[in-house]
């Protein structure tokens, strides 16, 4: 077909096809290992990337590849992987740009995960993350020095759901000659393509809507395939010839395909954080009804953040939804259909009456994550963002009076009715 696909047709049919061995229509759930050669020229072949195919499950797996083409398909990139967790797409999607001594600009509102792995285990590959209000472009400007190798933020940004301006971020980063790297987990591909506002790569967790019901850990990291990796020599892993794969130059060799190839041969042969071929069946059930479950994510959401908005008991709602929001401009501009489903409140009652709330509401559960088909809550300051200083926890937007909310596609009126009773029994 020449027309371009919509999103709809996409979430169903990209990255597939019946398959060739047996007709089956669903995508099969490829258990295995290795792959048999035709012969040693093939095999040869294969090694030296001059023929794609499947040498060994750790680098390539046929439900993974399906799933990982599905989601660049989606995202409009180049290319893409998959990969064992959100949290393991970050490492590999940084591990090509990075080298010990070298920094990352990262926004100060992040998934409380992520604001642990840029510390701590930064630290310990000599990577640096340095933190930076993107609300304000020019000090992320300003934060850049000749060491940095990658702008980093996510599209909605948690805990408070922030939509980032990522056109002035990707300017930023474009006059720098750095890629932007987006974790577009929370807004997902529906609500937001960060490609067409400039990002380099995009990184998900999988674990979260894409896959929708809570099943299955997983990341995809996918690729514009539009960064010139060899215009500045900072990217010496992608322009130079590659040690660790017999001399090739990924960025001549494979032009857009680089940045994919490197992350397969390399990223996923030598890290080996890949996402296995049943999580990769879950997440592709998931991503057929991901449109449809966004919008009624986005209506529920929005309903329940303007019943708690003029609820007494509240401080106040974050999401970006909400008329009053100094972000709903923004929401406008680069995320039109929708801020999202994860948004903070802020209770009067203080870190008791949070505590209390989530004790007693029925309906949404008490747990760690978010994106599920049920709605969710967590208190930041005692789980997910513990770690954190108060300065911090306030600087992220999960101060001690907050609680996060991740809405699901229940009937918005038993959601307010949890909500309702909850909020009586927390006092304040
Ligand atoms: C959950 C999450 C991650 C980490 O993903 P895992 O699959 O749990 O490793 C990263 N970023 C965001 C925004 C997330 O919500």
């Amino acid at each position: 077909m020449t027309k371009d696909l919509g999103f709809d047709t996409l979430q169903v049919h990209a990255g597939t096809e019946p398959d060739p061995a047996t007709g089956a229509r669903q995508v099969p759930i490829y258990q295995t290992t290795a792959y048999v050669f035709r012969d040693a020229d093939h095999a040869a072949a294969l090694f030296n990337l001059q023929e794609v195919g499947n040498i060994y499950s750790r680098l390539t797996n046929p439900t993974v590849s399906a799933l990982a083409n599905r989601i660049v398909a989606l995202e409009g990139g180049a290319g893409g992987v998959c990969t064992s967790s959100g949290h393991a797409a970050q490492i590999m999607a940084l591990y090509p740009l990075m080298a010990p001594g070298l920094n990352i600009i990262a926004s100060t509102r992040l998934y409380g995960g992520t604001y642990t792995q840029f510390t701590q285990v930064f630290k310990r590959f000599g990577w640096e993350a340095k933190f930076v209000d993107f609300d304000d472009p020019a000090a992320v400007a300003a934060a850049i020095d000749d060491n940095t190798r990658a702008i980093f933020c996510e599209s909605l940004a948690n805990p408070a759901g922030v939509p980032t301006d990522l056109d002035a971020i990707s300017k930023v980063a474009n006059d720098a000659g750095l890629p932007l790297v987006v974790d577009n987990t929370s807004a997902t591909p529906y609500l937001c393509k960060p490609i067409e506002h400039g990002a380099t790569l995009v990184v998900h967790s999988t674990t979260k809507f894409l896959t929708g019901n809570g099943t299955v850990t997983g990341g995809a990291i996918v690729d514009a395939g539009t960064f010139d990796w060899s215009a500045s020599g900072k990217f010496p892993s992608l322009s130079e010839p590659e040690p660790a794969y017999h001399g090739i130059k990924f960025h001549e060799a494979l032009g857009a395909m680089a940045f994919t190839f490197y992350s397969i041969a390399v990223g996923l042969r030598d890290l080996g954080m890949t996402m296995n071929p049943q999580a990769a069946h879950y997440t592709l059930m998931g991503i057929e009804t991901l449109s449809l479950r966004m919008q009624k994510h986005v209506e529920n959401a929005q309903k329940v953040a303007e019943w708690l908005e003029q609820d007494p008991r509240v401080e106040s709602v974050s999401y970006a939804g909400l008329a009053s929001s100094p972000y709903n401009d923004r929401i406008k501009r680069v995320y039109p259909k929708g801020a999202g489903a994860i948004f903070t409140v802020a209770l009067k009652g203080g870190y008791d009456a949070c505590v209390k709330l989530v004790d007693n509401l029925e309906l949404f559960s008490h747990v760690a994550n978010l994106g599920d088909t049920r709605s969710l809550i967590i208190h930041s300051a005692s789980t997910t963002h513990r770690q954190l200083s108060p300065e911090q926890r306030a600087a992220a937007g999960a101060g001690d009076n907050v609680v996060r909310l991740s809405i699901g596609i229940e009937d918005a009126d038993d959601l307010i009715a949890d909500l309702d009773q909850a909020l009586a029994k927390a006092g304040g």
